[in-house]
């Protein structure tokens, strides 16, 4: 793979040739996009000090459009099942460049109830989840348990919901750290801003990014997914403040030992007394445990969190006790004022993909495919970009003009 450590300053490209792009980070969705970019031919440089770090290290890689949704999101809800459908396709290409699997599974999700409150309130969702035409079946705790034998005596119910599956979200971000090393850049260094060039006519587009040393690296094209950090670039556009937030979640992973394997065959979630919890089976008998929601700025595992996930998964799944502890972690997901994210070409040059909260794994695969085509000057679906615009928490003029955008393209 190639991993440039120092300064580098590529060449915009010559007459005929690739046309280039920058990005800025190397989680989800910078990997998937930058894949996206690969494929349609672009000449591809991916920035990142410590690529993979951020939220998509912690997270579980649940793609669950079924149990993730809630009321009134309607907007959320349809990017999640798009995104859902074209999963399949994304992990068969992406396994199939790199020779190995990516560990996406389509086993199905049960969702359980530990006690009365709890199943009322997964039977109150099923009547939203049924409206939106989701395909699911409330079954019995004893149905359930002949499903998972290791489900604890604690289930009173469940919801059987065959279309919410998973993907491994470190072994995908590998391999696709591994095709882009190999077709194209991958720069270990810190982005500090964009950097701006003059054109004819005292037009001004963005014509690559500043590095951490002091270098710059010229392109045609910028595509910002920095996560969290995306808005703490230098010269991004006046008017574009990018509202995000951090949202803290810890997740733990664990081994299951032999004589207990497998102890589960399925995602096994559930409402424990209210709260959430998730169980996550991969297929190297690992678990993983997750994750709690905080907004409280402690930036490490928090105590408090880990308790209330042993407690709640040993409750759905008492032999969680028995496993090993291999890891705790704790990351932030990049939360928006209404949990939908942030993607849109923002200037001439510059396009910007974060804010994905929550789902940024199931999202990745559509998000990619949008950041591709705004980068390449595309027109995306109007209701599509309406919603997922980086300007529309900013007053109205604030948003660059349709005219000076294409008359930079
Ligand atoms: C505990 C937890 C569990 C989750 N579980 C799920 C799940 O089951 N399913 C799901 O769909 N989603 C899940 N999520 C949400 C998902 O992880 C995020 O939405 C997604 O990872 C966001 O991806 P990203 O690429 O935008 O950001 P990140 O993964 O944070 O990547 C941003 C990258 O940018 C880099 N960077 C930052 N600043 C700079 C800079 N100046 N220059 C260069 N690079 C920079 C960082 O080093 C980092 O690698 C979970 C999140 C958490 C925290």
């Amino acid at each position: 793979m190639l991993m440039v450590e120092h300064s580098v300053t590529v060449s915009p490209p010559r007459e005929g040739g690739a046309r280039s792009v920058v990005v800025v980070g190397a989680g989800v969705i910078g990997l998937a996009t930058a894949w996206e970019l690969l494929e349609a031919g672009w000449d591809v440089t991916v920035c990142d000090p410590e690529p993979m770090s951020g939220a998509s290290f912690a997270a579980a890689g649940m793609l669950a459009p079924v149990s993730e949704v809630v009321w009134d999101q309607p907007t959320l809800y349809g990017l999640m099942v798009s995104a859902a459908m074209v999963w399949p396709r994304l992990a068969g290409r992406v396994a199939s460049a790199v020779g190995r699997p990516v560990g996406h599974l389509t086993t199905e999700t049960l969702v359980c109830a530990s006690d009365r409150a709890d199943r009322q309130a997964l039977a109150d969702l099923a009547v939203l989840q049924r409206r939106l035409g989701m395909d699911l079946d409330e079954i019995s705790s004893s149905t359930a348990r002949a499903l998972e034998p290791a489900l604890g005596p604690g289930v009173v119910g469940a919801v059987r919901i065959p279309d919410d599956h998973q993907v491994d979200p470190r072994r995908l971000m590998d391999a696709l750290l591994e095709v882009i090393g190999r077709r194209g850049t991958v720069v270990t260094q810190q982005v500090t801003g964009v950097w701006w060039r003059d054109e004819a006519e005292g037009e001004r587009r963005v014509g690559g990014v500043r590095l951490a040393d002091g270098a710059t690296l010229a392109a045609d094209e910028v595509l910002v997914a920095a996560g969290l950090a995306s808005g703490e670039l230098e010269g991004l556009p006046d008017g574009l403040d990018l509202p995000l937030r951090p949202v803290w979640g810890d997740i733990l992973r664990v081994r299951v030992p032999e004589r207990l394997r497998p102890l589960l065959t399925r995602t096994v979630r559930g409402l424990v007394h209210g709260l959430p919890v998730y169980l996550v089976p991969r297929d190297d008998g690992t678990l993983v445990i997750g994750a709690t929601s905080r907004e409280d700025g402690l930036a490490g595992p928090s105590v408090g969190g880990v308790h209330q996930l042993l407690r709640d998964a040993q409750r759905l799944v008492p032999g969680v006790l028995e496993c090993e502890l291999l890891e705790v972690t704790a990351r932030a997901r990049p939360g928006t004022p209404d949990d939908v994210p942030l993607i849109g070409r923002v200037a001439p040059g510059l396009t910007v993909s974060t804010g994905y909260f929550r789902h940024g794994i199931l999202l990745s695969a559509l998000g990619a495919r949008l950041g591709a085509d705004l980068v390449a000057g595309k027109d995306i679906e109007p209701e599509t970009a309406a919603a997922v615009d980086p300007y529309r928490f900013a007053p109205a003029s604030a948003a660059p003009t349709r005219s000076t955008e294409e008359a930079a393209r």
